[in-house]
């Protein structure tokens, strides 16, 4: 370790995008392997919408200029696709509502990741506050607090249904910041939760958005829609109630933007010029700008995939929930999480290792994360496969 580096950093190892290893080991190397390890969308963009962005990139993109650094066409498209989305809408020519978005209410990120680090930074850093997580869930949350020395406090979710163990939150909120010998952490300032979650899939309950709805305005409240257009489900129409609370999107999953990096934020406005302070000044690309405004514009076409999927999903619970062994739970996202019945603990990690790995060497990578197994609905061919792999493994043991 060089010595200059921060100590707490020499104990943390770099995220790993695909552990499974992508590409170079699997025997599949020569002929197609099912990436349904990272939640992504199954189709690239549609070949004329791609031709467009090419052409944009060739005759208007000036690669030496800087791009826009307010991203203010963006936003507003963005703010309008909240507010069509959100259940608040009126009905077209009908004047939006005085809970409108608008482009103050929203910020866009280097992906949400860069959010993510934003708000950290906003709230928690030098020793201002701690995080609190319920596990299993996103990962980056932990491992972004982590990297600027911000406590993370977890508490856990329920065995059956993945909800919130709200009573361990109350108790850790409150039990946080007390300064006695036990606890130097400083007070939860920030609470990350995924809607619906990731890699359980399960939506917010009725009780956890009633407990957000309760936490103090002290408290900021990170919810994460990354898989909204898959669970057409948002608290976009609530923000206004609380000017704690915090959405964060993506368009990397349904948008089918994942190599372009953009995620978004939709908040008080105050929150998001703070943001706008401490985003680099050029965060964004002027590319990636426009892929989004594109993506945004053919949303229709873009999204008309989701009913597919959805269906797709629900063929991919049944096949799955066939086997005995397996526990599937259902999903509001465009993934599925499984785990191996009746065995605990250590030989139930074995086990899901060992599907992981007995799929990659068919050719199908998924994630071995949270205790479980997390699977990405793909296309019908790839599913397919999955399914089909599955039978084979489960013949063979
Ligand atoms: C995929 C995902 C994101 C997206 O992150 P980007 O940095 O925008 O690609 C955010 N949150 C969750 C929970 C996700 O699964």
């Amino acid at each position: 370790m060089l010595p200059f580096i921060r100590q707490d950093l020499a104990e943390l190892t770099a995220y790993t995008p695909h552990p499974g290893g992508a590409s170079t080991e699997s025997a599949h190397s020569e002929s197609v392997i099912d990436r349904l390890d990272t939640n992504e969308c199954p189709y690239d963009l549609p070949e004329e919408l791609k031709q467009k962005l090419a052409w944009t990139y060739q005759q208007l993109i000036e690669t030496n200029r800087y791009p826009d650094g307010g991203h203010a066409a963006l936003k507003q498209a963005i703010a309008q696709y909240v507010n069509e989305s959100s259940q608040n809408i009126c009905p077209e020519g009908v004047t939006q509502p005085k809970t409108a978005i608008t482009a103050d209410n929203i910020s866009v990120g280097n992906g949400s990741d860069e959010l993510i680090r934003s708000l950290l930074i906003a709230t928690c850093l030098g020793g201002q506050g701690s995080i609190l997580v319920a596990n299993p869930t996103f990962s980056m949350y932990g491992i972004i607090a982590q990297t600027l020395g911000i406590p993370v406090v977890s508490v856990a979710r329920q065995e059956d249904n993945f909800e919130i163990d709200i009573e361990a939150a109350k108790r850790a909120i409150l039990s946080e910041g007390c300064a006695n010998d036990q606890n130097q952490n400083p007070p939860v300032r920030v609470v990350f939760v995924v809607h619906p979650n990731s890699p359980t899939a399960n939506a917010l309950t009725t009780n956890e958005i009633e407990w957000l709805s309760s936490l103090p305005e002290d408290i900021l409240v990170v919810i994460d829609e990354a898989y909204f257009e898959f669970s057409q489900n948002t608290l976009a129409d609530r923000l206004h109630q609380h000017s704690n609370w915090i959405i964060l999107r993506t368009f990397s999953k349904a948008f089918r933007l994942a190599s372009m990096r953009v995620g978004y934020a939709i908040a008080h406005p105050e929150l998001t010029a703070t943001l706008e302070k401490i985003r680099l000044p050029y965060n964004l690309p002027t590319f990636s700008q426009t892929a989004a405004e594109f993506a945004l514009a053919q949303r229709q076409l873009l999204l008309a995939v989701i009913p597919e999927i959805i269906a797709e999903r629900a063929k991919l619970i049944a096949a799955l929930t066939q086997y005995q062994k397996l526990q599937v739970w259902p999903s509001a996202a465009n993934f599925v999480y499984l785990r191996v019945k009746s065995v605990e603990g250590e030989s139930a990690e074995k086990a899901h290792q060992q599907i992981m790995q007995q799929l990659k060497a068919r050719g199908t990578l998924i994630r071995h994360t949270g205790g479980g197994l997390r699977i990405t609905v793909g296309s019908p061919d790839e599913n397919q496969r999955t399914c089909d792999r599955i039978a084979e493994i489960f013949d063979n043991s």
